[in-house]
């Protein structure tokens, strides 16, 4: 269920036809194409990470992700009321795209090789640093090597757990959970000793009311992590949506989006990245 721009104007072009042929025979027809739910797109997003991409209580969706997409989507065409949000976690984010679950994914997805051997990205359009979240009362990690023997969570399929295995610290006792909430859990009752991934994330977790003086951020900057837009291999949204990522960064939208959404962590953002430019 890809729907490409191309496959939507072609059934746009056969819905007119069709309504061409229908309106020689009735009149008064209310035409609406083919349907309300052709106008519909589903963007993967995460749905736990607060300043980036939250399901709210409420059920509403914020974020930087939910901003950068809902522009996206009007680029393309879209309502905000044609999304359909869809959780795409760390693990599931190749599949999804591969099945034609979503039509596109905005949920701090880093670009990497591995990953791009699957999937296609569009941007990047953010640039974060894969960093460690600890108890505010601990200082017995104060440089990532300090990592190795300590219970370390890290989310499955993530880039950040990776790292940690393949160069940070090999040593770590990592634990790898579904979702970065269990490993909040597991770092404010101590089945953990750190939470490592993106300091994007990180900041926004670090300043939920919740957890306000419970933890602090390293600062380590251990990586560079590239946020693309996936969309399916060979897709031509890849294109449409670089557009439009241009154009966001351009009429300001960007830095609206990194006020409204990384403001209150206090997060300090990089600036915008040049799209096709990858920071090794
Ligand atoms: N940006 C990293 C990644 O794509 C970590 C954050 C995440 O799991 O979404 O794996």
């Amino acid at each position: 269920m890809n729907r490409s721009k191309g496959r939507k104007a072609t059934l746009a072009a056969a819905a007119a036809a069709a309504l061409a042929l229908a309106a020689g025979a009735c009149s008064d027809n209310g035409g609406g194409g083919g349907g309300g739910d052709d106008d519909k797109i589903t963007v993967g997003i995460k749905f736990d990470q607060p300043g980036i991409g939250l399901k709210t209580p409420d059920g509403t969706y914020t974020g930087f992700d939910v901003d950068v997409a809902t522009y996206i989507a009007k680029e393309l065409g879209h309502d905000p009321s044609d999304i359909v949000w869809k959780e795409a976690k760390s693990a599931d984010r190749e599949t999804l795209l591969q099945r034609g679950d979503v039509d596109f994914i905005a949920a701090s997805y880093s670009i990497n090789d591995e990953r791009a051997k699957k999937v296609d990205f569009a941007g990047p359009y953010l640039l974060a640093h894969q960093d460690v979240l600890v108890r505010a009362d601990d200082d017995s990690i104060t440089k990532p090597a300090d990592l190795n023997n300590k219970k370390l969570c890290s989310v499955t399929g993530s880039t950040s757990a990776q790292n940690v295995k393949t160069k940070l610290a090999p040593d770590a006792q990592l634990q790898e959970y579904g979702g970065y909430s269990e490993c909040l859990t597991g770092l404010e009752n101590k089945a953990v000793d750190a939470l490592t991934t993106d300091d994007s994330i990180l900041a926004g977790y670090a300043a939920q009311d919740e957890f306000k003086g419970k933890f602090k951020l390293g600062g380590f900057k251990m990586s560079n992590e590239n946020y693309g837009i996936g969309v399916q291999k060979g897709s031509e949204l890849k294109a449409e949506i670089n557009t439009a990522l241009e154009k966001m960064v351009e009429d300001g939208s960007w830095d609206t989006y990194v006020k409204k959404n990384f403001g209150p962590a206090n997060y300090q953002n990089e600036p915008a990245p040049e799209i096709g430019v990858i920071v090794k």
